[in-house]
């Protein structure tokens, strides 16, 4: 079993009546890559996913599996492997029928008979040994496994997962994570994942398409959105960055000078640059952010001063949320800080100019 497929969305749009879901959507998906889909609800993750499945025809635009049109392609002839956010199993069939329902419209691969098939998929999802369960007798975690063996069942060049993990609890979706993530890549399946959670699509993504209101706002690897954001939705739906707006004052030699409300930042050259196609100017209007990770106590550089309102531990890190004029910045450090008052810093190549 392996993947075959290339997905590719071309200047796809979907309107149902005056709702405009997909606009202009474009999306190259390589082959046995993880591929997710993440964004706010209603942005139009799931009509995508229904779309690529030929659950909903485009309204325009052009979807391809390995560089064919599928317009006129049945969903049952897309060979796509789909699992929903509700577990749809069937409640009276055992898990072994729940899985062998994967192949009724479909033979097994590779010449091996139902009975071969079902075993090794429920070895694979680590669930030999309950196939004559019925579903109510399994976890929710164990009832999406036996989702995703079924959808795996037929062999789909491409899999499609919808919220798989949405109704579990936090420490089974983070044990499904890594299922999901070492079944993906042992069976190398090309496969689209949607979530709205962007920590998930941190952790299980090779790439990951951030959405808003029917459009594509960045496509790019985990470490790349996180650390590039390529708009201010980006940035502020990726990680928790702290965004400022500001006017250009001048230069100081390869720094840009940033007033934010009549406090001065400097800037680094390379990102501010890049980002506006050109060396800003004074009197331009700019925003940038600063990761909590980037902002630091007793930094020599960018300092100005916040009242803590509230700080959170969370084991490794404090994240503290402080006032600084009307705004809320928030931070992270190892080092836990009593005051109430705090001079944060930051280093002028940390701040993105967006
Ligand atoms: P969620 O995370 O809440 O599932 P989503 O990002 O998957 O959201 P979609 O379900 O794709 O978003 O919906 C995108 C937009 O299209 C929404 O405004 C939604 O209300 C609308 N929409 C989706 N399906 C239909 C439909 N069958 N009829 C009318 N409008 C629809």
């Amino acid at each position: 079993m392996g993947s075959v497929a290339d997905l590719e969305l071309d200047g796809v749009r979907k309107a149902f009546a005056d709702t405009v879901a997909l606009d202009d959507v474009s999306l190259d998906i390589a082959e046995g890559e993880f591929f997710t889909l993440v964004g706010p609800s209603g942005c139009g993750k799931t009509t995508t996913l229904r779309t690529i499945a030929g659950l909903e025809s485009p309204t325009a635009g052009t979807v391809r599996f390995g560089g064919e049109d599928v317009a006129d392609v049945p969903t049952e002839d897309r060979d796509v492997g789909i699992v929903f956010q509700n577990y749809a199993l069937f409640p009276h069939m055992s898990v072994r029928e729940n899985v062998a329902y994967g192949l009724k419209f479909a033979d097994p691969p590779d010449g091996q008979s139902v009975d071969e098939r079902v075993t090794e998929l429920l070895d694979l999802v680590d669930l030999s040994g309950m196939g004559d369960r019925e579903p109510d007798q399994l976890s929710g975690g164990q009832q999406q496994r036996v989702a995703l063996a079924r959808a795996l069942a037929p062999a789909p060049d491409v899999l499609l997962l919808d919220e798989p993990m949405s109704a579990l609890d936090a420490r089974l979706r983070e044990t499904l994570r890594r299922q999901v993530k070492r079944i993906q890549t042992e069976l190398d399946v090309t496969t689209v994942y949607v979530t709205h959670d962007q920590a998930e699509a941190l952790a299980i993504s090779d790439r990951l398409a951030v959405m808003s209101d029917g459009a594509v706002e960045q496509v790019g690897t985990p470490r790349e959105v996180y650390e590039e954001p390529a708009t201010e939705f980006v940035a502020s739906f990726v990680g928790e960055n702290n965004l400022l707006r500001g006017e250009v004052v001048g230069r100081d030699g390869d720094a840009t000078a940033v007033s934010v409300d009549g406090t001065e930042f400097r800037i680094g050259d390379g990102l501010a640059g890049r980002a506006r196609g050109g060396t800003p100017t004074a009197g331009d209007r700019l925003t940038f952010c600063v990761r909590p990770e980037d902002l630091r106590v007793g930094a020599d550089t960018n300092r100005f001063e916040v009242a803590v309102e509230t700080a959170e531990f969370l084991g490794e890190t404090t994240r503290y949320y402080a006032d600084w004029g009307d705004r809320t910045v928030v931070f992270r450090t190892p080092d836990p800080h009593d005051d109430d008052a705090l001079t944060l810093g930051f280093d002028p190549a940390d701040a993105r100019v967006l």
